[in-house]
């Protein structure tokens, strides 16, 4: 006796038991992707379900799905990995009955069922909905920035651009003045130090004859923008100062009780302020409720978008940026004048009337304006403005927006809720993807692996809260 557990000895006749499935507890969440799985109508969902009439047997579509729920679920996310996983995995063993795909094949289905993924995902929020994980119908939507498999030197940008050449330029002086003051004392050394600069000089000149071919691409682009390894990431900045990153901006609805990802999308926009609208109704049709309540942050605040939500029956929450260049200045900011609706129009901290004076549009927007004749005689005029008169602009549907100030400040918890609800699935996403790019590139690949890594989010979130056996009983109800 060693004084210690012992294990078995390797060579005992018996090491597996006679079936597999005793190795799985009741409670393993490998049965929940088995059964989700199986119970998924997956022809309808788009995959293909009938087998080739000629060459060789494929995997069935449900093998291949599971092994990458489970896979995104333990964080094996590369099909390599997963190859060698399904291999000695007893867990794996017992999903999909022992089958080992070779990585290629595994790889192929990612790569050609990005669609069907995609909606597996949404089903298993249709089993959430189901569950009644979603009956306070208050989401909480953020976006955060992932990287791309572009590397940050193969990102072109026209700022990019020009500091890059401008470097170059700088360079190639540099080693032509070395040239002139170099000691031509010694010949032989002269010699070798010139001819060592000059070949710099052609390598930086064959440089920069490269990068003005990629600026020609890079100028045709709609965006202005080329990314050499993978088209679609786009130059994003970060919230660090000074910092950024070339990826995708992915957006989600994350419900604030549970913490589900209700909604997602990945985009290559870098900023959010046109994303509200459409991942509000997204969000409202997955939870399938009559109204919706939606809380997000400053850098979504756009009129229209606002206005969208409104007429969807969704109530927003969230704050307004400071961007009031009379505020900045020390001056009356905006909400210093007060409308009064039933006369159309505005009353100053002076207590004046700013009548209504014209109406223009301005970037598709229709503005009203209103000013008072008495401003010149103001006793505040220097607290109010520079010009002859302060003007006040007024969108048409002003009102939307200023009911949405309204509920913010009978309610500012709001916006402590936005914060601890946004940060838990992008925390955990990033932990687990490892500080790592996405695996796939271009647009609607990397949706895919997004869609997957949702998936396992959400299936785990719920095996925490529910346990394994009630979602199974749910799954096959
Ligand atoms: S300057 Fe004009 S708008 Fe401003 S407080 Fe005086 S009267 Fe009112």
């Amino acid at each position: 006796m060693s004084g210690f557990i012992e294990g078995e000895n390797r060579t005992q006749a018996t090491l597996f038991p006679e079936q597999l499935d005793e190795y799985v507890t009741e409670e393993n969440p490998v049965r929940v992707i088995d059964v989700f799985v199986d119970e998924l109508d997956l022809k309808s969902l788009g995959f293909k379900t009938s087998p080739e009439d000629t060459g060789r047997l494929g995997y069935h579509p449900a093998t291949m799905l599971k092994l990458y729920v489970y896979g995104y679920l333990n964080q094996v996310q590369t099909s390599r990995r997963l190859e060698r996983e399904a291999q000695r995995n007893v867990e794996l063993m017992w999903l999909t009955g022992r089958l080992a795909p070779d990585f290629w094949t595994i790889a192929e289905f990612r790569k050609n069922n990005g669609p069907a993924i995609r909606k597996v995902c949404r089903e298993f929020v249709l089993i959430c909905r189901k569950l009644e994980l979603f009956t306070d119908a208050f989401v909480a939507i953020d976006g955060s920035k992932f990287k791309a498999v572009n590397n940050r030197d193969r990102n072109f940008t026209k700022a990019k651009m020009k500091r890059r050449l401008e470097q170059l330029d700088a360079s190639i002086a540099r080693y032509l003045s070395q040239m002139e003051s170099a000691d031509r004392v010694d010949e032989q050394r002269y010699k070798q130090k010139s001819e060592r600069l000059k070949d710099k000089i052609v390598k930086l000149k064959e440089e920069i004859k490269r990068l003005q071919e990629l600026e020609k691409e890079m100028l045709a682009a709609p965006d202005k923008q080329l990314s050499l390894t993978d088209p679609d990431a786009r130059s994003m900045k970060t919230s660090g100062r000074g910092t950024g990153i070339v990826g995708y901006n992915v957006q989600t609805a994350v419900d604030t009780k549970h913490h589900l990802i209700v909604a997602h999308e990945v985009t290559n926009t870098c900023h959010d302020f046109t994303q509200l609208s459409k991942m509000a109704k997204q969000a409202k049709a997955a939870i399938g409720a009559e109204g919706l309540e939606v809380v997000a942050d400053r850098g979504y605040f756009e009129g229209e978008q606002i206005l969208a939500c409104d007429k969807a029956g969704i109530t927003t929450y969230l704050p307004k940026p400071q961007t009031s260049n009379n505020q900045a200045k020390g001056l009356f900011g905006k909400r210093d004048f007060h409308y009064v609706a039933e006369d159309d129009e505005y009353r100053c901290p002076a207590g004046e009337r700013l009548p209504w004076r014209m109406t223009t549009q301005e970037r598709g927007k229709t503005l009203h304006r209103y000013w008072s004749s008495n401003c010149q005689t103001c006793s505040m005029k220097s607290r109010c403005t520079t010009s002859k008169q302060r003007r006040v602009s007024r969108w048409e549907h002003e009102g939307v927006l200023e009911a949405l100030e309204a509920r913010l400040d009978k309610e500012p918890e709001r916006m402590r809720v936005r914060r601890q609800t946004a940060e838990h699935p992008f925390g955990t996403l990033k932990a687990w993807m490892g500080s790592t790019h996405f695996q796939m590139k271009t647009l609607n690949r990397v949706r895919t692996e997004m869609s997957l890594h949702v998936l396992a989010y959400n299936l785990k979130r719920v095996i925490n809260i529910l346990g394994v056996r009630p979602i199974i009983k749910a799954v096959q109800a």
